[in-house]
Order: structure tokens, then C-alpha cells, then sequence
């Protein structure tokens, strides 16, 4: 039998070390709302010690835009957000999508679903029309996964307490589309279990995907992150910004200025003199002084130009 002290130092049980991720679409180039996304969660992580990474969530050809990932990579350099492994990139990883999908179909949750968006229109939620449609190979149809009348709930790091009952405000959801491309739901699991990481932080647009996300897990057996979802930034109309609003690239060449203004958004109040300084001594600063308490409940900040 092992001494006291000594079971006790097998049995202590180590948090893995803290992995975060920055996970853009390629659909165009950095706004200030996805640096403040990225910035958030690269503090997040250097401040807990601990590795940042980089994915390409490039799973949806038509919306990308030529040149955007390279722009993108590009821009983070220049603003001295460096990621730690190699970038990953969602359309290399279509055979890890493929097994989630296969290990899903033996959980007996899949169906193919051949409803058009025309007869679909009229419906907030999926009302089931194909649950009991014989799998047809030859056609080509989405697959959808079925939801449990169950409510998952997740503490998130900002936004507290949140729950959502599956059947009931979501329905069955899309994991792989009719034009035979994984759905983001299903990709963002599978990478995120697959790159062990451990601390997502991402705009709070997102809330609302998270018990799926949860599910989804669940179902194949891997690890819940830590969920912490910061605030989007709304333009003057109250939109959020994205590519959909011709939100304006950053400019890279004032990569100071880039990072005194996000961090501006994020509440950290950071020094005014602080905008003359080198990236590096600006996230520096931020890294020391990151307090994302201060972003508590808050779930829209309105741009400051
Ligand atoms: N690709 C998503 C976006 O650009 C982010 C997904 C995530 O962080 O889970 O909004």
C-alpha cells in the first residue's frame, strides 16, 4: 500500500492547462468586432499561461472570399496576436467530420431530410416532416440530428446561468447540408474536442448554439469547454457588426491603434498614452491587466469611432 503522502501526490487531480482558440470564417477580412473577438481570447489564455490557437473555420466555399485567410493571418501577425501551433483548417478535416457523423448515425441520430427551404419557411422550428423517411442514398437530401425534449444548461463565464430546451427552441438541426458540406455545429465540436481546447471565448451571437453544442459532445464523448461569450459590437443602428454590414477592415498599418481601441471596447479601460506604444507593450499591458469580470452581463457594445 502506497505512504499517505505519496497516495495523496497520485491522486491529485491536475486542470489541464488552459487552451483557447480564435476560430474566424474566411468570408472576408478583420473587423474591429472580430479583433475584439480574437484579442478577448487571446488575453484570456496568455493571461492563464496557457496556448492560443488559430482555425480556419473554411467549411463553406461559396461565402469565402479568394485571399481572406492569408489577409486574416496576416492581420494578426501585424497586431502580435502569434498562435502557438499550426493553424488548422476545417476543409482539411472532412474524414473527422465524416466519423462524428458515422458514430451519430450508430447513436441511431441522424435522418435524411429532403424539405425544401420553401416548405420550410413558414416554420421557426424544424417540425419534424422527415423523421420517418426511409434513408434514400440516390437522393440528395441534408442530414439532420435528432434533439431530446431535454434542457441543456452551461454557466457561462459572463453571461451567468444559461439553458435552452432543445425540441423545444431549437428542433432537429442541419449537421451536414444537402450540397454535402458539414455543418459548422457539427465542425466546431469535433476540432474543438480534437484540439483539447479547454476555454472557448467568442461573441455572444453565438450563445444560442452553445447547447447544441453541448449535446452534440455529449453524444460523442468529449469534453465540455469552459463557455465564455463576450459582447458583439453594434453599429450606430443597432446591427451587429460583420461582413453582412460592410463593417471596415482594420487597418493593419496603425496595428497600435487596432489594439488601444479594442481593448477600449472590451472595458479595460487602458491608459490613453498607452496608444503610442508598440504592440508588444500594449499587449503586454493587456495580458497583465485583463479583467474580463468587467464585461459582466453585457451582451452588445456599441462601436466608438
Ligand atoms: N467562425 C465563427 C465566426 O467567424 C466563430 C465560431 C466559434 O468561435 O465557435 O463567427
Amino acid at each position: 500500500m502506497a505512504a499517505p503522502d505519496q497516495f495523496l501526490a497520485d491522486t491529485v487531480i491536475t486542470q489541464p492547462a488552459c487552451r483557447g482558440r480564435f476560430a474566424p470564417s474566411p468570408t472576408g477580412p478583420l473587423h474591429l468586432g472580430s479583433v475584439v473577438a480574437a484579442l478577448a481570447s487571446f488575453l484570456d489564455a496568455r493571461k492563464a499561461g496557457g496556448t492560443w490557437l488559430v482555425r480556419m473555420e473554411d467549411l463553406d466555399p461559396p461565402r469565402e472570399v479568394a485571399g481572406a485567410a492569408s489577409a486574416i493571418l496576416h492581420t494578426l501577425e501585424r497586431l502580435g496576436l502569434c498562435w502557438d501551433e499550426t493553424v488548422v483548417y476545417q476543409s482539411h478535416r472532412h474524414e473527422a467530420y465524416r466519423e462524428a457523423l458515422d458514430k451519430l448515425e450508430k447513436n441511431g441520430l441522424l435522418y435524411q431530410c429532403r424539405c425544401s427551404r420553401l416548405q420550410l419557411a413558414q416554420q421557426a422550428i424544424y417540425p419534424g416532416t422527415c423523421r420517418k423517411h426511409l434513408p434514400n442514398p440516390e437522393q440528395d437530401s441534408a442530414i439532420r440530428c435528432l434533439v431530446p425534449a431535454t434542457t441543456f444548461a452551461f454557466t457561462d463565464r459572463l453571461q451567468g446561468y444559461c439553458q435552452q430546451q432543445l425540441a423545444a427552441e431549437v428542433g432537429d438541426f442541419i449537421v451536414r447540408r444537402k450540397d454535402r458540406r458539414f455543418a459548422y455545429q457539427l465542425a466546431v465540436v469535433v476540432d474543438d474536442g480534437w484540439q483539447a481546447i479547454t476555454d472557448v471565448v467568442r461573441g455572444c451571437d453565438l450563445l444560442d448554439s452553445t447547447p447544441r453544442q453541448l449535446y452534440l459532445q455529449q453524444q460523442l464523448g468529449l469534453p465540455e469547454p469552459r463557455y465564455m461569450h463576450i459582447p458583439v459590437i453594434i453599429n450606430s443602428e443597432g446591427q451587429k457588426l460583420g461582413k453582412q454590414q460592410f463593417a471596415r477592415p482594420i487597418d493593419a498599418a496603425h496595428a497600435s491603434a487596432v489594439l488601444w481601441t479594442s481593448l477600449n471596447h472590451l472595458l479595460q479601460a487602458p491608459d490613453l498614452q498607452l496608444q503610442q506604444e508598440h504592440p508588444s507593450i500594449i499587449l503586454e499591458w493587456a495580458v497583465q491587466h485583463w479583467q474580463p469580470e468587467k464585461l459582466k452581463g453585457s451582451r452588445q457594445i456599441r462601436e466608438q469611432l
